[in-house]
């Protein structure tokens, strides 16, 4: 496959434009992003890349972090964690209040808020020290040391968070959340806050890529049972309630950010990363759609 020559058309066919979005303007923080910002790095499995763009700079993983965080709860909790949290899409918001209620404190998922609030939660139950044990955990993965949190998005979305405050509290009511609401939330805004470029995702999510393996060392971290039900989350659940219209334009599992930042992988072939700041009304990358849509159109290489 000669994806060079597909990502040097995709560079010249998609010029980001600030008419196709506006960068998330509920962190305060996250609206001082350049919304020309565009960069794309894809990780072959066969330990080949290409990219082009801002791929190096980094950028608020957001959302994305939901799957790092979900990883270490699955292994470390295994089938108790389905007890708080199910695994169905949500055809509300990625915040949703209302869907909470009509779900009686259990999230439909765990890469919605209220949904990953349960899994810091229980991280914070079983992990001694959660934000080192988790940046070690995505350092590994990456093969990186240079991955760090964003310490004022953090305090940015936590000054400003009234709505995952929420949902902690709402569950709280109801008896899913064990710990302290204010440790809890420490915690998931540090994880959202998370600081990564395109290069480092795209090489951390080859874990899912690569049947549970390292992409560099090739060494088992998570068994391949695990990655086929990671995976299938991130395709039913993975970008809010547009992974209907994910799935069906670009045909990958993936998850997105309102950092502006979408991860894909293609099991045993590759795993990519595109970043455009500029998201659409339902809170994905606008030009991070359109770009990987064209990408599995001209690589052939969707999952279906
Ligand atoms: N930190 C963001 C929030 O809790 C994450 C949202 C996202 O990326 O979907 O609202």
């Amino acid at each position: 496959m000669d994806y060079q020559a597909i990502l040097d058309r995709l560079q010249k066919d998609f010029i980001p434009d600030t008419a196709m979005g506006n960068v998330a303007g509920y962190i305060p923080e996250l609206s001082k992003a350049n919304p020309l910002k565009f960069g794309i790095y894809l990780y072959a499995h066969d330990g080949s890349f290409y990219e082009f763009g801002d791929s190096q700079e980094k950028f608020s993983i957001q959302s994305i972090s939901k799957v790092f965080t979900l990883t270490i709860a699955k292994e470390l909790l295994g089938k108790e964690l389905w007890k708080r949290v199910n695994v169905e899409p949500s055809g509300s918001s990625f915040n949703s209040l209302t869907e909470l209620e009509r779900e009686k404190g259990i999230p439909r998922n765990p890469f919605i808020n209220a949904g990953s609030i349960v899994v810091a939660d229980a991280l914070l139950t079983v992990l001694d020290n959660p934000k080192k044990d988790l940046l070690k955990f995505v350092r590994k993965l990456c093969g990186s040391e240079d991955i760090h949190f964003d310490e004022s998005v953090a305090r940015s979305e936590k000054k400003h968070g009234y709505r995952n405050k929420a949902l902690v509290n709402y569950m709280k009511s109801l008896g899913n959340i064990t710990n302290d609401t204010e440790d809890i939330l420490d915690f998931y805004f540090y994880q959202c806050s998370l600081a990564m470029t395109c290069d480092q995702l795209s090489k951390a999510f080859m874990l899912y890529a690569n049947e549970g393996k390292h992409f560099r060392t090739q060494e088992q971290v998570i068994d391949p049972q695990s990655v086929k039900r990671i995976n299938a989350i991130m395709q039913t659940c993975g970008f809010y309630d547009e992974a209907g219209e994910f799935s069906y334009r670009v045909g990958l599992p993936g998850k997105s950010g309102v950092g502006g930042g979408i991860v894909a992988v293609h099991p045993q072939h590759y795993s990519v990363t595109v970043w455009s700041p500029m998201l659409n009304d339902k809170g994905n990358s606008a030009l991070g759609m359109k770009v990987l849509e064209e990408l599995t159109t001209l690589t052939g290489l969707s999952i279906f």
